[in-house]
């Protein structure tokens, strides 16, 4: 845990009581800070209280004497409506920051040159965030990560120049740090999503684009992914401003960065192109998503002084995340692919197009707009195993286009699935890539993707 000293003998309220508002909290406690946390669940209230952390209801505050007001990132500011802290601090002018924000300041006040890599956009950040980590260890470093999904940043440890922190920042963080400047800022990509939350695709595009043009002044790199258009514009605009701007494309060229020519990634240096690294045969990196992932990932560890040989060889001995077009298994001829984490129709997209041969077992809790998009992919479907609540919708979507057949359960379409592929000659793809939720019949994507393999090393 990082104790925070930047709030020594400051009042501080804290909102949001969740995993990393706790950590917020204790944090602030062992820094010496004057805390008051609440929350408007009465339970994680009193699990805080239990903690050690001081308690109180910030409605009969004192806001006057309050040093800052440090929410939960999932708290509304904005939208749909700010929260009645967010209006209490307004109307008291307290700044109103989150754990990042903290981080950032201690770094700044006791490690400033503790290198620091971060990690945002629409897609790819946790592949991306846990690839860079594990190519900070592979080229001789140590690596903490966390931030967003998984550590909650002020539980690893304290910045320090022998530790790389690895953090994958969302758009809720980004919008309560305004100090956070990483070494190596990353923004990868940008489509509609959360829109709920920051109100339009501009505003949600502005956040997102904070994380990299705060790098480090002078010695910073912003890394961006330049192929869709609010990117672009972002790493135009950074550029103009003189900031050390790397580029990424998976669907054309760059004059700075790295682009990607298939399983290729190309390195180009004053309008020079070679050879970077082939990501051919990297079963945890395939798919062109992966080579926007990876391609970033080599110019952060690029930009920490890493060199290339290190770097290509940590990038063959990535294991890649679980439920996220991970390879369980390979029995014979038939690769098992666990893609659980593709909740929805783009992501199950990225899984489709990067195989043929395809033994599809799809289907949970549908999300509006239907499976149409993925029509471009339907050829290289073989037969659909269909399961939960979606299968109603998805069969009369691939109906007389692609052959499919109705288990409802998970169990019952990877027994199906399994027979029907051992048969194939060519060699082929059971693939769990739902485009649905799960919550029709697990718990969370994690909990179905568990089953999934736990079904396919039955078979093994
Ligand atoms: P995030 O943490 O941003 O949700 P993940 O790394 O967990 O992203 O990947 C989630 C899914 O998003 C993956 O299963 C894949 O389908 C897709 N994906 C991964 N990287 C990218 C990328 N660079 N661009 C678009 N989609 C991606």
């Amino acid at each position: 845990m990082i104790a925070i000293t930047t709030f020594e003998n400051k009042r501080v309220a804290v909102f949001g009581l969740g995993g990393s508002g706790l950590a917020v909290a204790q944090s602030l406690v062992a820094g010496g800070a004057e805390v008051v946390a609440w929350d408007d669940a009465p339970a994680r209230v009193e699990k805080a209280a239990a903690a050690g952390v001081p308690t109180g209801d910030l409605r009969r505050e004192n806001w006057s004497g309050i040093a800052a007001l440090v929410l939960s990132p999932g708290v509304p500011l904005t939208h749909p409506a700010p929260h009645w802290t967010v209006q209490l601090a307004h109307a008291h002018h307290v700044p109103i920051i989150g754990d990042m924000e903290l981080f950032a300041r201690e770094r700044a006040a006791t490690a400033p040159d503790a290198p620091l890599v971060a990690i945002t956009g629409t897609n790819g950040k946790s592949t991306t965030t846990a690839l860079i980590a594990h190519l900070v260890d592979a080229c001789g470093g140590t690596a903490a990560r966390g931030g967003n999904i998984g550590t909650p940043v002020l539980e690893l440890p304290r910045p320090a120049g022998d530790i790389t922190h690895v953090l994958e920042v969302s758009s809720y963080q980004m919008d309560l740090a305004p100090s956070f400047n990483p070494t190596v800022g990353i923004l990868l990509n940008l489509s509609e999503d959360h829109l709920d939350r920051h109100g339009s695709m501009e505003n949600y595009a502005a956040i997102k684009g904070r994380l990299v043009a705060q790098v480090m002044l002078g010695t910073g790199v912003a890394v961006i992914g330049v192929d869709d258009v609010y990117c672009a514009s972002i790493a135009d605009r950074l550029d103009a401003a003189g900031l050390h701007v790397e580029r990424v494309s998976v669907t054309g060229t760059v004059d700075q960065g790295i682009y990607a020519d298939g399983a290729r990634l190309m390195l180009v240096r004053n309008g020079k192109a070679e050879l970077f690294a082939d990501l051919a045969g990297i079963g945890s990196l395939r798919g062109a998503h992966n080579g926007q992932n990876a391609a970033a990932a080599s110019l952060a560890l690029l930009a920490l002084g890493a060199s290339r040989e290190d770097i290509v060889t940590g990038l063959a001995s990535f294991p890649g995340l679980a439920h996220r077009m991970e390879q369980v298994a390979r029995l014979g001829n038939v690769l098992f692919i666990n893609d659980s984490k593709a909740t929805n129709v783009d992501a199950a997209a990225k899984a489709l197009s990067s195989f043929h041969h395809i033994y599809w077992i799809a289907g949970g809790r549908a999300k509006t707009g239907g499976i149409g998009a993925l029509a471009g992919y339907f050829p290289r479907i073989e037969r659909a195993y269909l399961i939960g609540e979606a299968m109603e919708e998805f069969s009369a979507a691939l109906d007389g286009d692609v052959p499919y057949v109705c288990c409802g359960t998970l169990d019952a379409a990877v027994a199906q699935a399994a027979k029907d592929a051992a048969v194939a000659r060519t060699p082929a793809v059971v693939l769990l890539s739902p485009a649905c939720a799960s919550f029709d019949q697990y718990p969370n994507f994690e909990v179905r993707g568990d089953a999934f393999r736990k079904e396919v090393l039955k078979l093994a």
